[in-house]
């Protein structure tokens, strides 16, 4: 008797307990009303709550409209719908649609979710089914189409954007990220593509490229537990974005761009490195991107390249820093400070690049070097030492610790 009691009293202990976190779930929990006119009932997003914003998942809207969602979690890009429709990346203030590109409030992750705020989801589904997009705040409805007239006659909401506060990306600190296993060397140019001509008209940029890359190929491969890859091996034309989807592709740890330097007096001399920046550190700087990024322009595909500037910023100084020394030390050649420019392969590489103008070819001392087999080797073991060395320190590092 004294046990069913007690039973009794646990079973109405537990029911209370019950309720009241029924009740508090009720209270905590709001949703969105998400409502595609076209397509039957409405459907409900719970809110995502992130430094007091409020934020939609974006998976559920997208599946409820039947558009495909794709999310990698490596490099932040998020494509919607068929043929890559609309391109975001994590936590930047832009997104891609077709040609087109639109400021949003920054997608972002809360608890494993893809999360939207309210504006946005609205701008991003206005602009993608070519449809007006109703958003009540208050009332939290967002709907497709022509919204119930008791709801027309409420007025809609449009709040001012919420601040952009740019939030800086820094990859994951894991230890497969922080390895140097594949190197990618891209010589410059190629076939049709002879790059800058030679002092006197007879020696093209694509010959002297080709030829230092396949000697640092040659060194590189001699080191056990690397992984040496080149975006051409002859004379033949490839397009930068093949080269860089060739990197990519083969997961690179590092890219390595390898070009000639040219200047119209032929009177300019020594090397430049080049690390990717959405803004060229001299008018000159500009000039040389705009050269070998062969009418490549300024693709909207560059604030991708953001999130890459400041995720590999760091490394590709670095690299660049390492090289540079040794082939002031190595060549005696004069070597301006590091140069930041909008290369077209430096802004499409997920790994750590930098694009090294080796020498002038429009000088004609240079030119010669540039031809001379014994100069080339010179130079390709100072830039495969620098790899090296640039190896060794990045996974040296705390993080790999
Ligand atoms: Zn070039």
């Amino acid at each position: 008797m004294r046990i069913s009691k007690f039973i009794f009293g646990l079973i109405i202990i537990a029911l209370f307990i019950a309720s009241g976190s029924c009740l508090l779930a009720q209270t905590q929990s709001k949703y969105y009303k998400f409502w595609d006119q076209s397509n039957g009932l409405p459907i409900q997003l719970p809110e995502l709550k992130r430094d007091d914003h409020v934020y939609l998942p974006l998976i559920p809207i997208m599946t409820n409209l039947k558009k495909s969602v794709s999310w990698n979690y490596k490099t932040g890009e998020v494509i919607l719908g068929a043929n890559n429709l609309v391109q975001m990346i994590l936590l930047q203030p832009t997104l891609l649609l077709g040609t087109d590109s639109l400021s949003i409030d920054p997608i972002c992750q809360i608890n494993g979710q893809l999360a939207i705020t309210p504006l946005s989801a609205r701008l991003l589904l206005e602009s993608l089914l070519s449809q007006n997009v109703y958003l009540n705040l208050k009332l939290q409805q967002l709907i497709i189409g022509n919204p119930p007239s008791e709801l027309k006659q409420n007025s809609l909401l449009t709040p001012p954007l919420a601040s952009r506060t740019r939030i800086i990306f820094s990859a994951p600190k894991s230890n497969k990220l922080y390895q140097v296993k594949t190197i990618i060397i891209d010589p410059g140019h190629g076939g049709i593509d002879s790059g800058a001509i030679g002092y006197d008209g007879r020696y093209f940029e694509k010959q002297a490229t080709l030829a230092i890359a396949l000697k640092v190929v040659a060194i590189l491969r001699k080191h056990p537990g690397l992984q040496v890859l080149m975006t051409r091996t002859g004379d033949y034309y490839v397009s930068l974005q093949q080269r860089c989807q060739f990197a990519n592709e083969h997961n690179g740890d590092v890219f390595v761009a390898i070009h000639c330097n040219s200047d119209s007096d032929g009177i300019a001399y020594g090397t430049e490195t080049y690390i990717y920046s959405s803004h060229a550190s001299s008018a000159r700087a500009l000039r040389e991107a705009n050269y070998e990024n062969q009418g490549n322009g300024r693709f909207l595909s560059y604030i991708k390249a953001d999130l890459r500037e400041e995720a590999y910023r760091g490394r590709s100084f670095l690299l660049a820093e390492k090289i540079d020394y040794l082939i002031h030390k190595r060549l005696k050649l004069y070597v301006r400070r590091i140069q930041q420019a909008p290369f077209y392969v430096l802004a499409h590489v997920n790994m750590p690049s930098i694009l090294i103008e080796t020498a002038f070819i429009s000088n004609p001392h240079e030119e010669k070097e540039l031809e001379d087999p014994v100069w080339q080797e010179r130079m390709a073991e100072a830039i495969a030492d620098g790899i090296l060395e640039y190896r060794k320190i990045v996974e040296q590092t705390v993080e790999n610790k």
